[in-house]
């Protein structure tokens, strides 16, 4: 069994752009400028917009953070989305999600600028993906589609399992590895809560991605001998272990699920750090302008 290190992969990622952000810098050009906007005080939240700024920063990014209380206007908070599209010094910029239920996410999304959406969430961007052309692939997608790349894992005509259909995961994902290009080609079955006999599906998959939010879901009798298991799971559960009060667990259980693998990802470890650093893969094209000229 491989664990598949995605806090190695992403500081290698992060490395090399701090060295092209050098050379930029050093040629002459504008420094890449990410900007985050937060709405509310979710925990959650919080930490990830926190954890996306500082890794900007280190890789010598410049960052603005936007912070809106929970009960900003719609109207509001499109206006700071329209400020930001219109900014020339931001190259792209995220809202973080979720949203307080009086505003409307998808309007918010589709205000963002498809040239400046870094996360990928725009439909224009998605419509791209869909049809094969340059886009913003969104930042967890991608980073599971590199750690694959990097550690080899051959895609081809094997069967792929999806376990969950959100817009920001599952689906993109599902998407992705049936794609016809070197990384795809995969034969794949998109599980969701509706799924009859998830089971049957499981036991007979190549490749595994865990994309629900429920901790531990995925045991050992659901997976064959020899198969990759990509966990994105986060869900946060009490602990007296840890300062925070709480530690994060994947939608696998890790122990009984590694042993009958080729390769796993760990949580934390694996998938977590890749979004990060596919966030900031994505603000350097934006601000090479690389996707769209
Ligand atoms: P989401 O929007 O809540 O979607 C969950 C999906 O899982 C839904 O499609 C749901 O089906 C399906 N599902 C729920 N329970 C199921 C069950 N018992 N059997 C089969 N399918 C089930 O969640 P998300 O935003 O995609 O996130 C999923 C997990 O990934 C969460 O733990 C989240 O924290 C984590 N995450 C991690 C990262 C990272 O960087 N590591 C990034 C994003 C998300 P229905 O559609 O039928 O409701």
């Amino acid at each position: 069994m491989t664990l598949i290190d995605g806090k190695k992969i992403s500081q290698e990622i992060q490395a090399s752009i701090a060295q092209e952000v050098q050379n930029m810098i050093a040629a002459g050009k504008k420094q890449p400028h990410l900007a985050a906007v937060l709405v509310g005080n979710d925990g959650g939240s919080e930490t990830y917009v926190t954890a996306k700024i500082k890794a900007c920063e280190n890789v010598g990014f410049k960052s603005t953070f936007i912070r809106h209380p929970d009960y900003v206007t719609e109207e509001k908070l499109l206006q700071t989305v329209y400020d930001l599209n219109n900014n020339d010094d931001i190259d792209g910029f995220i809202v973080q999600l979720p949203l307080p239920r009086h505003i409307n996410e998808h309007k918010v999304l589709e205000a963002i600028d498809p040239k400046k959406d870094v996360d990928g969430f725009h439909p224009i961007n998605v419509g791209r993906m869909v049809l094969n052309l340059p886009c913003y692939v969104s930042a967890t997608p991608y980073g599971i589609v590199q750690l694959l790349e990097k550690y080899n894992i051959e895609t081809s005509g094997k069967h792929c399992v999806v376990i969950g259909r959100s817009h920001i995961v599952g689906s993109p994902m599902s998407i992705l590895m049936a794609k016809n290009t070197s990384l795809g080609n995969c034969t794949v079955t998109l599980c969701h809560s509706k799924t009859k006999d998830l089971k049957s599906f499981t036991q007979n998959a190549d490749i595994i991605i865990c994309a629900l939010g429920s901790p531990e879901f995925l045991k050992a009798d659901m997976v064959k001998d020899g198969v990759v298991v990509i966990d994105v799971g986060t869900t946060r559960v009490a602990s007296t272990e840890t300062k925070s009060g709480y530690k994060l667990k994947g939608d696998v259980k890790f122990d009984e699920v590694a042993p009958k693998c080729s390769y796993i990802t760990p949580v934390p470890g694996g998938v977590g750090p890749m979004t990060i650093a596919s966030l900031i893969k994505n603000t350097l094209s934006a601000a090479k302008k690389g996707i769209y000229k």
